[in-house]
């Protein structure tokens, strides 16, 4: 192990939240000990948790923007994301009720062609498995694109990830696992899509509208202090 924050075997963690929050943030692991070619730049994990979210964003890894700005979804694929959400930037970057756990936290760099390398292996061998143990209270979590479904469905994924996403119904009306969230594969908001959601009519007629009436249950007010009209608010700004 070169650095403190390179683990060989994570699975023992035993601290909170929030230490783990905060290694997450420390890891070095893709260029003091990377699988394959180190990280061209230096590690930017991007994400967003809390021990009280009841819905999880999970996607792919960072890109340029976000690698700049530190946040998740700052680029048009977030705007479109919280679009089909309903909801504003306010309530998307509130960690108390919406945590985003892209399957790799940094931005790994571009191929030959300048488009995104796949997520970091490290990432999820490293810390999604204690992540989502220390988040027990997640109900949904908002699948995005291969990799998200590969961990999220494992084989319950469908051929393709086409299939998968058209076969929402399924996915939405099966009980969860005990102790798992339930989950939602959808499309990647990128506007490399817009062909497919122009073919694909049922995602805006049919799974956005149960999307959003989960969005308003999951983040409106809870039973204790959550309080208040924000998320009347926001809704409207955001649709
Ligand atoms: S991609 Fe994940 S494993 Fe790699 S340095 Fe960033 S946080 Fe660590």
């Amino acid at each position: 192990m070169k650095g403190k924050h390179v683990r060989s075997n994570c699975s023992d963690f035993a601290g909170g939240l929030e230490q783990l929050a905060a290694e997450i943030r420390d890891c070095r692991i893709c260029v003091e000990a990377p699988e394959r070619a180190p990280l061209p730049h230096d590690p930017r994990p991007v994400l967003q948790v809390s021990r009280t979210a009841r819905l999880c964003i999970c996607g792919q890894a960072p890109g340029t923007r976000v690698h700049r700005s530190g946040r998740p979804f700052t680029d048009p694929s977030g705007d479109r994301l919280r679009s089909w959400m309903g909801i504003g930037p306010d309530l998307f970057y509130d960690p108390d009720r919406l945590a985003i756990v892209p399957m790799g936290f940094c931005f790994p760099g571009l191929d030959a062609k300048g488009g995104d390398l796949p997520p970091r292996p490290e990432c999820r061998k490293a810390w999604h498995d204690q992540l989502f143990a220390a988040m027990p209270q997640i109900e949904l979590v908002l699948v995005i694109g291969q990799y998200a479904q590969a961990y999220h469905l494992g084989t319950r994924r469908r051929k393709s990830l086409t299939e998968t996403v058209a076969n929402w119904r399924d996915y939405w009306e099966e009980a969860p696992e005990p102790g798992k969230p339930r989950v939602l594969p959808l499309p990647h908001p990128s506007w490399r899509n817009n062909a497919w959601l122009k073919k694909n009519r049922w995602f805006e007629t049919d799974l956005l509208p149960v999307l959003r009436n989960e969005i308003a249950r999951l983040l409106g007010p809870g039973d204790g202090d959550r309080g208040g009209t924000c998320m009347d608010v926001q809704l409207a700004a955001g649709t």
